[in-house]
């Protein structure tokens, strides 16, 4: 579905950007049911060493070479990009030699409780976590995850990222009818998000194949919960049309 280096894409919120995939497909430490890239084949929460930094440093070399201008690099894809090993490492390759371009993570937030990770997202420009539930129920039935990972420490350490974190900060939610948008769970959502203090929220909801064929768009109720839980945010709501 992705090559390792993918795009350029052009996006209202990243302008012109690349994507890095460094997990093969389809490895993450979840199995979310609206995954768009289907279901996790290899459910793992071991960080890895998929590919050198030196080859995906040279792959990206090479495409800027030949597509010209990008405002940002992005690391998303097929999986969670933190449980590529050397993340510190390309971080830091990519900021040394890229220093014009922006580097964007799309993350699925439960790495934030190594060190390595920590520190390596620090000196990205933009942070995008998902947190689709605060409570174990949603987060179970939504992101079906590695037994190895605890929501508790999750929510933590993201919190304490973002007590940390000099760069743009924005969250992402994905709407799972009949899970996660009663009254209950958008409220706790919203809860934790006043602490977070993301500067965007993106409410996303079914636009392509899920991993599940149960996940559906929500209908208008879900949606006005959605925006009164929300409402104190700056909120971008993404609808089939
Ligand atoms: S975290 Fe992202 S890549 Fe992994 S299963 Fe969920 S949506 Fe798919």
């Amino acid at each position: 579905m992705y090559d390792l280096i993918f795009g350029p894409i052009n996006s209202r919120r990243l302008g012109r950007s690349l994507g890095i995939n460094l997990t093969p497909n389809k490895t993450c430490n979840l199995d979310c049911v609206y995954c768009e890239c289907g279901k996790t084949t290899k459910l793992s929460n071991k960080r890895e060493a998929f590919y050198t930094t030196e080859h995906i440093l040279e792959e990206l070399r090479k495409k800027i070479k030949s597509v010209g201008h990008i405002d940002y690099i992005t690391f998303s894809g097929t999986g969670e990009p933190a449980l590529f090993k050397d993340i510190k490492k390309l971080v830091t390759g990519i900021k040394k030699e890229h220093s014009d371009k922006k580097l964007a993570v799309i993350t699925n937030a439960t790495l934030f409780t190594d060190q390595e990770v920590f520190d390596a997202f620090l000196e990205a420009d933009l942070i995008l976590p998902s947190v689709d539930s605060v409570l174990e129920i949603g987060f179970s039935k939504i992101n079906r995850p590695h037994a190895d990972l605890k929501l508790k420490d999750i929510l933590a350490s993201l919190l304490k990222f973002r007590n940390e974190y000099k760069g743009k900060f924005w969250v992402e939610v994905f709407i799972c009818p009949g899970i996660n948008d009663s009254e209950e769970e958008l409220n706790a959502i919203a809860l934790y998000l006043k602490k977070l203090r993301p500067e965007r929220v993106q409410v996303n909801t079914l636009d392509r194949k899920p991993t599940e064929a149960w996940v559906k768009v929500p209908d208008q109720a879900s949606i006005d919960r959605v925006m009164k839980a929300f409402k104190d945010f700056s909120v971008d709501l993404v609808l089939r049309k």
